[in-house]
């Protein structure tokens, strides 16, 4: 399955930008300009090194295999900034270590990582993609999928919309009957927090629709203004983007009306 060029596409990053800053949704999807390359934080960087190696670790079932892969990411010449001796690196081990205890707790069967695709909804004028961490049945028979957060908290509304759309990507990869409900959970390494929701055909249909709706205002968007805030900080337009830097000093150097 494609994208199919003739459908709008959408993802949740597209959607996030769009309602986040439109002047960074412009940048990304429709000036054409590149970012100026910039080097990922040493948070991203862990977040990739944790991710990675939750991936052998559900593929493999092995723990010393997801151990390796993480160590051989975080030494890498590039990622100095969390190579061994540094915060990061011990950081980076410690969630995987979380990680672990999570995939025996889980326990479940046929576990795949990073499952992406898209769903295609003609009628709807759409096409979504998104990639899931971890999609298993349970032992009980049932559909579960997990996203892995490293973050130091977990986002409720952002949490729940990712998820959201990740469950049309489980049900359309797995072809979920309507009848089966499918157990989300984002699931916190760093604090152990959990988000756990029943989502069915029905939410899985809500979350098109929503999509859709949105797409159509992205389509007719023409004007993009900029909304400078804690976007602005992990931002890769930032060095092009005069509004990251919005300070109201300069009232106080002019004359009120
Ligand atoms: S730097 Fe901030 S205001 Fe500028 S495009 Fe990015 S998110 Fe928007």
């Amino acid at each position: 399955m494609d994208g199919a060029p003739d459908l709008f596409r959408l993802s949740y990053r597209k959607i996030r930008s769009f309602l986040t800053c439109r002047k960074q949704y412009w940048f990304r999807y429709c000036s054409g300009i590149e970012p100026p390359p910039t080097a990922p934080s040493p948070a991203a960087l862990v977040g990739i090194a944790v991710h990675r190696g939750m991936a052998v670790l559900t593929e493999s079932g092995h723990e010393e295999l997801g151990r390796r892969a993480i160590d051989a990411y975080l030494r890498m010449p590039d990622h100095t900034a969390v190579g061994p001796g540094t915060e990061g690196y011990e950081l980076a081990h410690a969630l995987f270590e979380a990680g672990i205890a999570a995939h025996r707790e889980l326990g479940g069967r046929d576990a795949r990582a990073e499952v992406g695709s898209w769903a295609p909804w003609r009628a709807g004028g759409i096409t979504l993609w998104a990639k899931v961490d971890r999609v298993e049945r349970t032992s009980q028979g049932g559909y579960r999928f997990i996203d892995w957060k490293t973050e130091r908290q977990l986002r409720v509304e952002e949490t729940d919309l990712q998820l959201d759309l990740a469950h049309v990507i489980v049900r359309t990869v797995l072809r979920i009957p309507a009848s089966e409900t499918v157990e989300s959970v984002a699931w916190n390494l760093r604090t152990d927090e959990r988000r756990v929701r029943a989502l069915g055909r029905a939410d899985a249909k809500a979350a098109m629709q929503y999509a859709a709706a949105l797409a159509q205002r992205m389509r007719t968007c023409s004007e993009f203004p900029p909304t400078p805030g804690p976007a602005c900080g992990w931002c890769e337009f930032r060095s092009l983007c005069e509004e990251a830097s919005t300070d109201v000093g300069a009232w106080f150097e002019e004359a009120d009306e």
